[in-house]
């Protein structure tokens, strides 16, 4: 019988657990040499690979072709080491210490491995865990599910400890990352996490260097050696300073003599206080405690609200961790779980339950910044916690995970001059989760159509400050004539899974079917997103945000927003008075009528006009117009026309109507009734459609600005009689930065 397992796979030591169904608890499987942890080392001997124990022994015994620690580098696509000149990424190197996993695992049980939960910190990046899934893949393993590391350790806690209504708060010190979380004990074996933070780069492997500093200053004064600039003397100090940490942990211990052997020397031997050691590390537990009290007030919470606090992770070993947390929370932190075992058991847990379905977005603005509303969670201060008790089965226990990192997008205020990271999913989301939003844009009938995202995890509002996560290109989109407003929408769903990895998906406004979807690396120079927006930054395939490509190699941004004659200032331009002859015209009124829906021309007693209204573009700025247009009644006055032109698109329409022409050619030639489309994209890319149909485009990269103008020109003289055109349904878009409006959330979808 195939089983299934949880794996923790950790930066300096990994362990195995599954479900021993006869106690129907999780436990430890040992390793092939008995041991429940295996270290997260790899030795490359002559064409062998050897792991663990042994290659443990052999890296800190500074041999060579060991790699260890490449956790902290998962997710990146460059190599972590090269063996024999054959690059490894962390990707790789993982997946060779998984199978080794299996493979042992699978020995000791006597059955197959079927499927695993995999546990990761929490803080880890959507990149990071699909890099960690892949590495299982390749190890032969199906992933059930990805966990977060202290997610688990509460889990393997709860079972046994379960206090309906207590706020834990999992301080998680391994090797080579710091996590913590806030969990909270719901009713009927509920657990949630309501806040997590982390430091990737924050672990026991930081207080190994600040030994190794007192240490190679102390041989160095003994023996006058220049160590710190000599490898290999330096590796003899290097490999010891874990261990004179391990010596210092231990109870009762006050200080340390510690003795090393250096070639053409001899033996030195020097000592080490406990209180040195505290003292020197001192800082690095303060940034710890930094991260502990982000992580409540983000929940709104004081130290007070915080039931127990629970130690996972080997560092915790280190006396003055539980010491530091007493201080601060004025409570003795919980070691009922062994600290190193703790998350492959939770893991296990996990492993025979279900995944959980996904929650809709539950938002909450405050100080002009979305946050995840915490208004359901329970976590009143109020609230009695009730005495504890083991909970009867696995399956009383649920876990609901949350995001660590908020999800957004790079988009453009809405003055139009900075790039912001504007947030779909807040930090601290229950997890797996989906939110769509809506978008209108300006699409070209001709192209194919795309549209980038750029997507970030981070909270900043500043792009630079996030991770890029990836670049998306939604590819074959539709474009649609609605008639009556302006551009194509369409929906984009943007989820974080059961595993907290990103998924971005498209569909047409009506659509059923998902858009095809391009992933893209990230740009190496992302510099542009912390600069003001210029049309340099968006017209060089720089696309961000949202934005759209309408021709190879150019895009634009694209996010529209109409604009009315209210709020444009349009000039009016006439000649009427500077005319030679227009002292002679007894009543010259001519009435230029211009609001949100209509510009209406109206002339009596005309004798010359030339008169209308004018707005002025810069060409990097898109603009779009749309509005039905009838020129019948200008037929009482022959000689009379509407004049209309967008930078190379123009017409003259007389009563028939007349031509519209781009770049001086005629597209098209209209009835006195017609509805007209005109667009200035891309920085150059003119577009013209009629009734909707495409009848003609054109690029012409321009860096002037450009006029856009509707005039009623008149050159008979003395016509007693009203000459008017009318352009009504005017609707105008012009391209901005994001605005709320232009986002709107939508149905999720999910298939
Ligand atoms: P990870 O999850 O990152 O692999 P672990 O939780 O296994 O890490 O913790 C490993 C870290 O714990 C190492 O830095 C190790 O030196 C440290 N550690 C383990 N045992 C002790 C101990 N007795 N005293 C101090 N540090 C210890
Ligand atoms: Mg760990």
């Amino acid at each position: 019988m195939a089983i299934s397992v949880g794996i923790d796979l950790g930066t300096t030591f990994s362990a195995v657990a599954y479900i021993d169904p006869k106690t129907k608890l999780p436990q430890i499987i040992p390793n092939g040499e008995g041991s429940k942890l295996t270290p997260s080392v790899i030795q490359f001997l002559d064409g062998e690979v050897i792991f663990g124990g042994e290659a443990e022994d052999a890296y800190n015994a500074g041999e060579e072709d060991c790699v260890a620690t490449f956790k902290r580098e998962m997710g990146e696509t460059k190599p972590y080491c090269y063996i024999g000149g054959k690059p490894y990424t962390s990707e790789d190197l993982s997946a060779m210490l998984l199978r080794h996993l299996k493979e042992e695992a699978e020995a000791t049980l006597g059955d197959t491995i079927k499927e695993a939960v995999i546990t990761v910190p929490a803080y880890f990046y959507s990149k990071e865990r699909e890099a960690t899934i892949r590495a299982a893949e390749k190890a032969g393993l199906k992933v059930k599910k990805i966990i977060d590391e202290p997610n688990a350790a509460a889990m393997a806690y709860g079972l046994n400890h379960w206090r309906e209504n207590a706020n834990i708060l999992v301080y998680d010190l391994g090797g080579g990352t710091f996590d913590v979380t806030l969990v909270h004990m719901g009713k009927n074996g509920e657990l949630s996490t309501i806040t997590t933070r982390g430091n990737h780069k924050l672990g026991g492997r930081d207080w190994d260097a600040r030994i190794e500093d007192i240490l190679v200053a102390r041989f160095e004064n003994e023996t006058d050696l220049s160590i710190r600039n000599d490898s290999e003397l330096w590796s003899i100090v290097s490999g010891m300073s874990e261990g004179v940490k391990k010596q210092l942990s231990a109870q009762n211990m006050q200080s340390v003599k510690v003795s090393a052997t250096f070639p053409d020397y001899g033996k030195a031997t020097v000592t080490i206080t406990k209180a040195e050691f505290e003292e020197n590390t001192a800082d690095l537990l303060d940034r710890t405690g930094a991260l502990c009290l982000a992580v409540l007030e983000e929940a709104g919470l004081t130290k007070k609200d915080v039931t127990d606090v629970l130690l996972v992770g080997g560092s915790t070993r280190m006396p003055q961790v539980p010491e530091y947390l007493q201080r601060m929370f004025n409570k003795k932190p919980l070691s009922h779980v062994n600290p190193d075992e703790a998350v492959a058991l939770g893991a296990a847990i996990q492993s025979s339950k279900a995944n959980e379905d996904y929650t809709s977005l539950v938002l909450k603005v405050v100080d002009g910044k979305k946050t995840t509303d915490r208004a359901n969670f329970g976590l009143s201060s109020h609230v009695s916690v009730k005495a504890e008790r083991k909970l009867n089965s696995l399956s009383m226990l649920t876990l609901r995970e949350t995001t660590a990192h908020a999800m957004g997008i790079i988009a453009i205020n809405d003055e139009g001059n900075r790039y912001y990271n504007e947030i779909i999913i807040p930090a601290n989301h229950p997890r797996p989760v989906r939110a769509a939003k809506k978008f209108r844009f300006y699409t070209s009938p001709h192209s194919n159509n795309e549209l980038a995202i750029y997507v970030l995890q981070g909270d900043s509002e500043d792009p630079l400050d996030c991770q890029i996560t990836y670049k998306y290109v939604v590819t074959g989109i539709q474009h649609v004539n609605r008639g009556e407003k302006i551009g194509t929408v369409i929906r984009i769903q943007y989820s974080y899974d059961v595993n907290g990895v990103i998924h971005i998906q498209a569909r047409q406004e009506d659509g059923t079917v998902d858009l095809p979807i391009r992933r893209e690396e990230v740009p190496e120079d992302i510099s542009r997103f912390g600069r003001p927006v210029t049309s340099e930054n968006t017209d060089q395939g720089f696309n961000v945000g949202l934005q759209l490509g309408t021709r190879s190699g150019q895009s634009v941004v694209h996010k529209y927003k109409p604009v009315t004659f209210s709020n444009v200032k349009w000039d009016k331009y006439d000649n009427i008075a500077t005319h030679p002859s227009g002292a002679q015209f007894n009543e010259p009124t001519v009435h230029v009528i211009a609001n949100e829906e209509n510009i209406e021309f109206h002339g009596y007693n005309i004798s010359e006009m030339n008169e209308g209204v004018r707005y002025s573009i810069d060409p990097s700025d898109d603009f779009e117009i749309e509005c039905d247009i009838n020129t019948s009644t200008i037929s009482p006055h022959p000689g009379g026309y509407l004049e209309i032109s967008l930078g190379l698109i123009s017409a003259h329409l007389t009563e028939n109507g007349g031509d519209i022409l781009l770049d001086g050619a005629s597209v098209a030639t209209v009835a006195p009734r017609f509805h007209l489309r005109m667009s200035l994209t891309d920085g150059g890319q003119y577009e013209v459609e009629i009734d909707g149909r495409a009848v003609g485009s054109k690029f012409k990269a321009s860096k002037s600005r450009v006029d856009v103008r509707f005039g009623f020109v008149h050159e008979s003289h003395y016509c007693q009689l009203l000459s008017h055109a009318y352009i009504s349904d005017i609707s105008m878009m012009q391209a901005v930065g994001g605005e709320g409006d232009d986002n709107p959330d939508t149905d999720t979808w999910n298939d």
